[in-house]
């Protein structure tokens, strides 16, 4: 085995690397979860997590990967034999899909070939023809993370009502939430699932729907049997800070201090980070010669790059080496996308060095692993990341020489 010295670079699209902050608020007795200081915490996060969501209305906390938060989304809102819109647009898109099939749903799957999002006009299509309005849901993957392509919710929203269709509006977050702008209230989204583990620089378990008022009131009318994820369940002691089962008591004040970094940062400024990782990123891969898997500009994902392979080269076997000599994960092609393409996480805690780091890492394993590819991405990435550097310095020094 390899002794490998200094930490280990976690580079794949989540789980991500969770911040010293986190983990020292997290490392603390565990307190009675139905005592008066476990209240205030609850109350605290169940309030302050709606501001990553834009949201006003309720938002609930599970203890569960963000699949629990898929399945929850689906078994408060529709009953079996409902008809569901969805989008084809990667390997977790399939997932979702198939839990929506286990329920008794009949999805109306639109085919994609994994290099683009879901499109709106495809939306605006099938709604159009849904004169009698048996489509209940539409429900869309933002970022997807298998693909490193983002669907644009604000322009597919728009195509529901240009068709005036009056379905609900589902949107799977987990890879953006926290690290792409996202707006449940405004682009009126009706549930959106999150979890904890990617953009929320958390540890796995802890996922989350937010919760439109039509969604609350199709809830009410929902036959799917629930028990745990059932929303009235949880809304009920969740108005005095409390759940309705034994909470993930330490994730929650991980998640506490999640939040404040976040609002420290200022998400707007998080939402810039991310996008200056990704553009650098991409740069360098342009320079190493090789392709950006996602395939239109407007879909580029902010959260991850996935990157394909020559023709004749495994992924996973760069990937092995990479892991092997430098200590870092990358993360592998899911499904049928497995060898031809690697996954270049660069969400949550991260910054200008690390990204240098892990692009480094990347070069010298393409060197290593003998894939064809040009010299210079990390030069170009590194000009990326110092040029749009300067001009945030130089709009800093502008902006304090107005106040003067
Ligand atoms: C990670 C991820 C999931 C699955 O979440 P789990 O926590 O593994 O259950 C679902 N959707 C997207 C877009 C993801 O990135």
């Amino acid at each position: 085995m390899t002794i490998h010295t200094g930490r280990h670079f976690l580079q794949i699209p989540g789980p991500t690397n969770v911040p010293d902050r986190v983990l020292r608020a997290m490392d603390r007795p565990v307190i009675d979860h139905r005592g008066q200081e476990f209240a205030q915490l609850g109350a605290e996060v169940l309030e302050g997590v709606k501001s990553i969501f834009k949201t006003k209305g309720p938002v609930v906390i599970y203890p569960a990967s963000g699949s629990g938060a898929w399945e929850a989304a689906i078994v408060n809102t529709l009953s079996p034999g409902d008809r569901v819109l969805m989008f084809e647009t990667g390997h977790f898109s399939n997932l979702w899909r198939d839990i929506a099939v286990r329920h008794g749903l009949v999805v109306d799957y639109v085919p994609g070939n994994w290099r683009r999002g879901a499109q709106p006009e495809d939306a605006e299509h099938r709604l159009k023809e849904d004169k009698q309005h048996a489509i209940k849901a539409v429900m869309v993957v933002h970022n997807e993370t298998s693909t490193g392509v983002a669907s644009r919710i604000a322009e597919i929203r728009k195509s529901m009502d240009r068709a005036q269709h009056p379905a609900l509006l589902m949107v799977d977050t987990i890879s953006s939430l926290g690290s792409m702008d996202y707006r449940h209230e405004e682009w009126g989204v009706d549930v959106t699932v999150g979890g904890s583990q990617k953009g929320l620089m958390l540890p796995p378990g802890l996922s989350f729907n937010a919760i439109s008022e039509k969604a609350l009131a199709a809830n009410k009318s929902a036959k799917m049997g629930r028990y745990y994820w059932d929303w009235q369940e949880m809304l009920k002691p969740n108005r005095s800070g409390f759940f309705p089962y034994t909470p993930a008591t330490n994730l929650l004040w991980g998640l506490r201090e999640a939040l404040a970094m976040l609002h420290e940062e200022g998400l707007d400024n998080v939402f810039r980070r991310h996008d200056r990782h990704a553009k650098a990123t991409r740069a360098a891969v342009e320079a190493w010669g090789l392709e950006v898997w996602c395939e239109d500009p407007k879909e580029y994902s902010s959260s991850l790059t996935a990157v394909a392979m020559p023709l004749g080269h495994d992924a996973d076997k760069l990937r092995e080496i990479i892991l092997d000599a430098f200590d870092m994960s990358l993360g592998t092609g899911l499904a049928k996308l497995g060898g031809k393409v690697f996954r270049i996480g660069h969400l949550g805690h991260f910054n200008d060095l690390m990204l240098a780091g892990t692009l480094s890492g990347v070069e010298m394993g393409l060197r290593l692993a003998k894939v064809p590819h040009k010299p210079g991405g990390i030069n170009a990435a590194l000009e990326h990341l110092a040029a749009s550097h300067q001009r945030a310095a130089t709009g800093a020094q502008v902006a304090e020489a107005a106040l003067r």
